[in-house]
């Protein structure tokens, strides 16, 4: 089913805020709204949702969202309470992220893409798993001869690559076509429900390729560098390495 909503954000991830008319309001603990077209990001592939605001110009009102996810493939927006009634369906709005902390999650997930991609060029391992906040994150990979020293050696090899400014593409594959690409299979397009046809897929050019969802910067100078700040074994082949990210110079 096509959402009635224009989702923005895997289209555009630098559009930080936009006009809006509400589509559907449930008024809750949070009200959930519909919006015809939002800037959000819903969450998902360990990145977490986005955060920001709703302002309705008519009379000055302003809502928190304090967060938003996918249902039945639109994205609603959770609103705090904050005391009052929440805005009514076919009111026209202002939407606006948390730019400060949807750009820090969009630089630490291009840095996670850059860690996986040196992992699998130079040691052929495979991501199991990964999660984010703003500015750190962790990845888990099938990697049993991970080391300190290889750890210090993944670290160098990740900002050398990040500081060679590598642009940041997002593509969308017909399904048939996105199988038939083994640097996406080793991603977990495999478990994609048989139902979606085309899979979108972010680049990081001459590094690593995967099929994903989320919102990465243009390019990989925007991240800055990374700090490997931990690294442990899940078992005797999954192994775990936490990075945060250091500022560009
Ligand atoms: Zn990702």
């Amino acid at each position: 089913m096509t959402p009635h909503g224009e989702q923005l954000c895997y289209t555009d991830a630098y559009l930080r805020s936009i006009e809006a008319r509400v589509v559907t309001v449930e008024a809750g603990d949070a009200s959930l709204v519909v919006l015809d077209r939002t800037v959000f990001y819903p969450g998902g592939g360990g990145q977490p949702s986005d955060r920001g605001l709703v302002l309705r110009a008519a009379d000055g009102r302003s809502w928190t969202v304090r967060g938003a996810r996918k249902v039945g493939g639109e994205i609603v927006h959770e609103l705090e309470a904050d005391g009052g009634d929440p805005p009514a369906a076919a009111d026209m709005v202002e939407v606006d992220l948390d730019w400060a902390r949807r750009l820090a999650l969009m630089r630490t997930h291009t840095a996670l893409h850059a860690l996986c991609g040196v992992v699998w060029r130079d040691y052929g391992a495979l991501v199991t798993g990964g999660n984010m906040e703003p500015g750190a994150g962790r990845m888990d990979f099938e990697f049993e001869r991970m080391s300190g020293d290889l750890v210090g050696a993944i670290e160098a090899t990740v900002n050398t690559e990040l500081a060679a400014e590598r642009d940041v593409r997002v593509g969308v594959l017909p399904r048939a076509e996105a199988f038939a690409i083994p640097d996406l299979i080793r991603t977990k397009i495999n478990l994609l429900p048989p139902g979606i046809e085309e899979i979108r897929t972010i680049e990081i050019v001459g590094l690593d390729l995967q099929a994903d969802g989320g919102t990465h910067v243009a390019n990989t100078r925007e991240v800055g560098g990374i700090r490997v700040t931990g690294y442990e074994s899940k078992g005797r082949i999954n192994k775990r390495i936490r990075i945060e990210l250091v500022e560009p110079a």
